[in-house]
């Protein structure tokens, strides 16, 4: 009852009443978040190796908590997205990216990815909202990548083929993000009009120790370039986790051997000194 009318618990929160307490708790939390302005964007760069160039930046959510200090999101997206606060959260993102990368990405020629998740595909407000934010910011749609996991692939796949068709009749990409870790079948993904997926960083974690892991990377980019699909590889932190990559693919790069998500003010910095390279 406390939890208001149109509230689907899971069995767990049911059942572990702690959790369920820290749930309300958080959801008053979240849309003080909201209204105080506690959220901020940190971008990392999406870059080619070689030769180096920054081609993109992904927006990924801080939050700024007033006393617990920086929250990650991946402890208060998926409470958000239980407690439908996610399509609130979803057009902050969008609105503060946009305004803040507009310039940066005509300038240096980026792309701008977003992540979108489930329940944002499932509000039927998320297309036009998108469409008013990129007019009134005059952003070319083209320039927008939005980003889907394969676990979202996994629930109505007409719905879904829907929804990436209309995104593409306004001009934005498509990204499948945290490819390996659901199980979708290449058919499957074949069916979905895509232009990049980005390879899960466990692919990546396993290639120094691991010679399936190895195999299993080569053969998934040597699939996607069949396929004429964009790639990134993420999570790449070290100089022979690179080598890989660049031995085996002309796949774009995304992890802390380049950069970690930073604050704007420090993108800016990084693009000004690749310019200066
Ligand atoms: P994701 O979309 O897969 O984002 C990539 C995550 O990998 C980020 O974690 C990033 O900091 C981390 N990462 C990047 N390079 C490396 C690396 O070289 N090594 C390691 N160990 N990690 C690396 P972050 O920022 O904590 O985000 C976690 C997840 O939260 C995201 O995973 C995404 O699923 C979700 N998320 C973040 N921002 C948003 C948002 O605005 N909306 C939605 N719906 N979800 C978001
Ligand atoms: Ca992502
Ligand atoms: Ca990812
Ligand atoms: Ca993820």
């Amino acid at each position: 009852k406390l939890s208001g009318k149109n509230r689907v618990l899971s069995f767990q929160e049911i059942e572990d009443g702690s959790h369920y307490l820290q749930t309300l708790e958080m959801e008053r939390d979240l849309r003080r978040a909201l209204e105080e302005d506690e959220f901020e964007l940190y971008y990392q760069p999406i870059v080619s190796p070689h030769p180096f160039a920054v081609r993109g930046v992904e927006a990924l959510i801080r939050w700024n908590h007033p006393v617990k200090g920086q929250v990650s999101p991946g402890l208060f997206i998926p409470i958000a997205e239980q407690l439908g606060l996610i399509s609130d959260i979803g057009r902050w993102v969008l609105r503060q990216a946009v305004r803040e990368m507009r310039e940066h990405v005509t300038r240096h020629e980026l792309f701008l990815s977003i992540n979108v998740s489930k329940r944002q595909i499932a509000d039927g407000s998320f297309l036009g909202e998108l469409e008013r934010i990129l007019h009134d910011q005059t952003f070319n749609p083209s320039n927008l990548h939005v980003e889907i996991t394969e676990s979202e692939v996994g629930g109505n796949l007409y719905e879904l083929q829907q929804f990436i068709s209309s995104l593409k009749a306004i001009g934005v990409k498509i990204s499948l993000d945290d490819f390996g870790v659901g199980t979708s079948s290449l058919s499957f993904l074949q069916s979905l009009q895509l232009d990049l997926i980005k390879i899960d960083q466990n692919f990546v974690k396993g290639i120094t120790e691991n010679t399936f892991d190895r195999a299993l990377l080569e053969g998934l980019y040597q699939t996607f370039h069949t396929l004429g699909l964009d790639i990134v590889t993420e999570g790449v932190e070290r100089p022979e986790q690179l080598a890989f990559v660049l031995e085996h693919s002309s796949s774009l790069i995304q992890g802390y051997h380049y950069s970690k998500p930073v604050p704007l003010s420090q993108l800016e910095n990084y693009l000004k000194k690749v310019v200066m390279l």
